[in-house]
């Protein structure tokens, strides 16, 4: 690996044996959603989560969707929202007309804080929406007795989460309902994907359904004897995910113990590389919990100027991101609202390299950059804006 050679932000771990898995589809016949590789798949997360179901969907914003039909929200409902995150969870509460409401995070770890949660308790409050960020659960047992004594659903939004933990339990199981992603940034993937966990038999069923223009499985009609033609009896969506990224996704998720021992290796790789570098801290991880690593983002000392050290990583081929959202601030969301820590990691994130293909010479090379240009792009002490 020569120095000019780029590191790419995120590598998709896809290989022989998902390529395999799509060539059975292909010679299968049937590679719409909904059919025999999208029922195993479904099996295989139920199984994989302890759950009551899983729904394997187009996407994770399609599942949080779902997931505020399942619980009926609607116009006049506020859901609590962490802030510091994609904002695909404000989005799926305003796709059913209801209004988000955007908690302040923790400082340390940048997930929601059940502090601002419980202050933002209103008769209107209907649920709440935690993330684990970038791969880091939240605070499960603190949200869920916030939820319990206000009689409010909690929606785990766990499209960064593939792989984490929570006291021992897997990220995908932390709430009554979780909503995983398998887009192509996630530790699990393919291409586009997602899925609704839930304890709720009955909230799957209906999530089901909901997913595929509120019939069933087209594939299972074909299957029965006689002719009974089902009928439309709501209006439903197309969030079905393809039998082809089923098969993927069987794959990658005999893969992601595999994957996360690398992405493992690469965080504690760059904990070492940034311990002394006093420009910069990198991610807490509370000992309670393990984090899957989706993203790794080093919060830059407020004298360093992070576009500068952003066009010096880019200008030799070093991906970088300005990390994730507040989500408060976008203006889509018109949010009259202050969440002044998730703002801060807003403007003070930096998201480098982080993926299961990432050799340990590139880690250093990235570690070697980053740390030359915080120290290039420092003001001098005494002069932070
Ligand atoms: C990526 C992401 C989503 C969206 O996932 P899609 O599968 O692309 O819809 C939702 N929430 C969070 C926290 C994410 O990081």
């Amino acid at each position: 690996m020569t120095t000019t050679d780029s590191i790419p932000l995120v590598c998709a771990s896809l290989g022989e044996r998902e390529l395999a898995a799509v060539a059975e589809v292909f010679a299968s016949g049937w590679p719409a959603g909904q059919g025999p590789r999208g029922k195993a798949l479904e099996a295989g997360l139920k199984e994989r989560y302890g759950a009551g179901d899983a729904v394997a969907v187009s996407n994770c914003g399609a599942a949080l969707h779902l997931a505020m039909l399942g619980f009926e929200v609607g116009p006049g409902d506020e859901v609590i929202v962490a802030d510091y995150t994609f904002p695909a969870p404000a989005h799926a509460v305003r796709y059913v007309g209801a209004r988000p409401v955007f908690a302040d995070v923790r400082a340390d770890t940048g997930t929601v804080d059940p502090a601002a949660v419980a202050a933002l308790v209103t008769e209107r409050t209907v649920g709440i929406i935690a993330v684990d960020v970038l791969g880091l659960p939240a605070d499960y047992a603190e949200l869920q007795a916030i939820a319990d004594r206000h009689g409010l659903f909690l929606v785990e939004d766990a499209a960064c989460g593939v792989g984490a933990t929570y006291r021992g339990r897997e990220a995908g199981s932390l709430a009554e309902v979780a909503c995983l992603s398998f887009h192509g940034r996630k530790g699990a993937t393919s291409g586009e994907g997602g899925a609704l966990i839930t304890a709720d038999p009955a909230l799957g069923a209906k999530a089901r359904q909901l997913s595929s223009f509120g019939i069933g499985s087209i594939y299972d009609m074909g299957q029965v004897i006689g002719l009974p033609v089902p009928e439309f009896t709501e209006i439903g969506y197309n969030f079905k995910l393809s039998d082809i990224a089923a098969a993927i996704l069987q794959v990658q998720l005999t893969r992601v113990e595999e994957l996360m021992e690398r992405r493992n290796a690469v965080a504690a790789r760059y904990a070492e590389l940034f311990a002394d570098e006093e420009l910069l801290t990198v991610p807490h991880v509370p000992a309670d919990r393990t984090h899957a690593w989706q993203s790794y983002l080093v919060t830059l000392d407020a004298r360093v100027d992070r576009g500068a050290v952003a066009t010096d990583l880019r200008a030799q081929g070093i991906g970088c991101l300005h990390g994730t959202w507040a989500s408060h601030l976008q203006p889509a969301f018109d949010a009259q609202q202050v969440c002044p820590v998730s703002a801060d990691l807003f403007r003070r994130n930096l998201g480098i390299p982080m993926h299961a293909e990432l050799s340990e010479d590139q880690v250093e090379r990235v570690a070697r950059a980053v740390r030359t240009a915080v120290t290039a792009h420092a003001r001098p002490l005494g002069r932070a804006a």
